[in-house]
């Protein structure tokens, strides 16, 4: 296939320039590693951002994830809930713990987890004396869960949330910065995300105490001794000082990443948002996204084309698009896990998952690069 254009990617880094001068700094005290400044200050800069009390930097969102399980005990014998309609990354570390998951749908409100799922999750759960240790409730392309619905119904159940808010850094929900509902937020710096630190996670908390023993736990649990002394199993999963100089330098531009991809989202909607059978995902109103990505569905019997059409037209402009994730209900690795639709017989996600996909939306995408992808979506729609 010929190509006239560069490629248009969906999300690739971004820096700012910053980055290079913590760096340095990093450099020019030989803190390479193993800690050091860079990671002390990115913990706070990350913490006071998101007004929470403590932070831990890891080596990724996924460990994130897995040293919150390891925090609320959970082991094998053990239920956590988990959103269907999500990265792999969400749920795997369920299985490293040896535990069960079972995942609950989406509602089109907010593409994630369906209150009313949850709650009959966990009435059945409650009837049966088997409630789950935790609920794992994912933000999808920046916009948060109903958390103040989630919140209320786990607390009467009594079961801690863990925030998997890897791609809603920044977001909003009721005024407050996504990531912080639960007992415990994650993020994810990993290289598509709306900041990156080329690879990187951060677990966060309003219990200082668990963010300590996070960090002990991610520096392979080393008791206070002068020799190696270890009565428990630990990870290696700190962040490095080079990679929190990363950290440091996009945090300071992360709101800047936000205005301009909520400008992406604003220019698809306005030119493809009058298109029959196409929705865009919805913002409630009292929630902020951060548009990390631009995802939208295409009802085929309206539209007239369907999700794959366009993703093969964009492909032959040389545009990456990708369809909405694949629930994990639908996985091979879960076929065995629970599932609880949004309705006895209506599941959201499977539907999203049909017809959803999600269109370039990189902060350093071009004006031009964008008109491009608007003008190959729309002479598809044209020609069909
Ligand atoms: C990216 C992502 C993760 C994992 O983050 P990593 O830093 O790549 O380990 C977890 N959950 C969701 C929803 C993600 O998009």
């Amino acid at each position: 296939m010929k190509q006239d254009h560069d490629r248009i990617f969906l999300s690739s880094p971004h820096m700012s320039g910053n980055e290079q001068k913590y760096i340095d700094e990093a450099f020019a005290s030989n803190w390479i590693a193993p800690l050091g400044n860079n990671v002390v200050e990115f913990e706070k800069e990350l913490a006071d951002y998101n007004d929470v009390k403590d932070a831990a930097v890891l080596n990724s969102g996924t460990a994130a994830i897995h040293l919150a399980l390891r925090l609320l005990d959970v082991g094998s014998g053990d239920t956590v809930f988990c959103s269907s309609l999500t990265f792999v990354a969400s749920t795997n570390p369920i299985m490293y713990q040896g535990a069960t998951p079972l995942f609950i749908d989406s509602e089109l409100e907010t593409w994630n987890m369906s209150p009313a799922a949850l709650d009959r999750a966990l009435k059945d759960a409650s009837i049966h004396g088997k409630l789950p240790k935790a609920v794992i409730v994912v933000n999808l392309y920046g916009q948060s869960a109903q958390m103040d619905e989630l919140a209320t119904i786990c607390s009467y159940y009594n079961v801690p949330i863990i925030e998997d808010a890897a791609e809603s850094l920044g977001s909003e929900f009721q005024g407050k910065k996504s990531g912080t509902f639960g007992k415990f937020g994650i993020y994810s710096f990993n290289g598509n995300k709306i900041i990156t630190t080329s690879g990187g996670g951060a677990l966060v908390s309003n219990d200082k105490a668990a963010i300590e023993k996070a960090r002990f736990l991610s520096q392979q649990a080393r008791e206070q001794a002068l020799h190696y002394e270890h009565v428990e199993v630990g990870y290696n999963y700190r962040m490095s000082n080079i990679v929190a100089g990363i950290g440091r330098g996009q945090l300071e531009v992360l709101d800047e990443r936000i205005r301009k991809r909520r400008a992406i989202f604003d220019r698809y909607a306005k030119a493809l948002g009058d298109i029959p059978g196409v929705s865009f995902q919805p913002e409630p109103r009292g929630s902020k996204s951060n548009r990390w990505l631009t995802a939208l569905t295409i009802d085929p019997a309206v539209a007239g084309v369907s999700r794959d059409d366009l993703i093969k037209q964009l492909s032959e402009h040389n545009i990456e698009a990708r369809p909405v994730w694949k629930p994990m209900h639908l996985q091979p690795l879960y076929r065995h896990a629970g599932y609880y639709p949004h309705e006895e017989s209506t599941s959201v996600s499977d539907a999203l998952f049909k017809n959803g996909i999600c269109l370039p939306s990189g902060s350093n995408m071009a004006a031009e690069d964008q008109e491009r992808v608007i003008a190959a979506v729309l002479d598809l729609f044209e020609g069909r």
